[in-house]
């Protein structure tokens, strides 16, 4: 499986920054996980490949330009972009994104060739197929609903933890993996804004730590993501204290095979 967590911003060169600001991670040039980035970072080339969207909770970082991304696609579509997500969050994006005053409600309008955006609800803690993959999603611990992904293609498995603060259900589903390859788990501030991270339910490297003890380490690789780009620097060096085996930072634009 070939994951890349697409940049957000480029330098002058068009060089992609190591700064994530947007969440969107790409599974082997067509699913997405989240959209934050997805209309800023893919190439023309990689734009029409992509027809599957899994959005794990509605915060504006992992939406940002999903809605331009439609946009910039909309007169070639010869099939929907799916839209997978629970009924929950299919209500909010409806109710506060694609609601004809933020932009159109896409799921209700067709091009030459038919519609352009499906949303397809997805359960909990049932496996359910998104393209080539089978895909495990359930609740974590966040200020809106939100989910937790375990992500298999057959041969290898990979856990998404969003957005999240302590969580239990989670980590069932992840233990509960024969051969887990990789967790991409959220550390999004540093140690001193403990009390920031608690209100807006986010861990910070050592309420990380505290929360890795729910995992049954198999090896596998620990990957950080959503460091907030003004900190991070200061968590890379918080989490390198740590001395986590296999722990590093993942970085934007990089492409990761499992
Ligand atoms: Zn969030
Ligand atoms: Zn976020």
């Amino acid at each position: 499986m070939r994951i890349q967590l697409l940049p957000s911003t480029f330098d002058a060169q068009g060089v992609a920054t190591l700064e994530q600001r947007l969440t969107c991670f790409l599974i082997d040039d067509c699913v997405a996980v989240d959209a934050g980035s997805i209309a800023i970072a893919l190439t023309n080339e990689q734009r029409p490949k992509v027809k599957d969207i899994i959005v794990t909770h509605p915060h504006l970082d992992h939406i940002a330009s999903l809605p331009i991304f439609i946009d910039d696609l909309y007169p070639t579509l010869k099939e929907p972009i799916r839209v997978h997500a629970t009924h929950e969050v299919i209500g909010l994006l409806e109710r506060d994104v694609f609601n004809w005053n933020v932009y159109p409600r896409f799921s209700d309008l067709k091009n030459d060739y038919g519609p352009v955006m499906q949303y397809v609800p997805i359960p909990l803690g049932t496996p359910f197929t998104v393209a080539h993959l089978t895909v495990i999603a359930v609740p974590v611990n966040h200020i809106v609903p939100t989910v937790g992904l375990v992500v298999s293609d057959g041969q290898k498995s990979v856990a998404f933890s969003s957005d999240t603060a302590e969580t239990e259900e989670f980590w069932k589903i992840v233990n509960a993996i024969k051969e887990l390859d990789a967790l991409l788990i959220e550390t999004s501030f540093p140690d001193r804004m403990a009390k920031l991270a608690e209100v807006s339910r986010h861990f910070t490297p050592a309420s990380l730590v505290q929360e890795l003890k729910k995992l049954n380490h198999n090896g596998m690789d620990i990957m950080a993501v959503h460091l907030k780009p003004t900190y991070r620097e200061e968590i890379i060096a918080e989490l390198k204290e740590l001395n986590i085996p296999k722990l590093s930072v993942m970085e934007p634009g990089k492409l990761y095979s499992w």
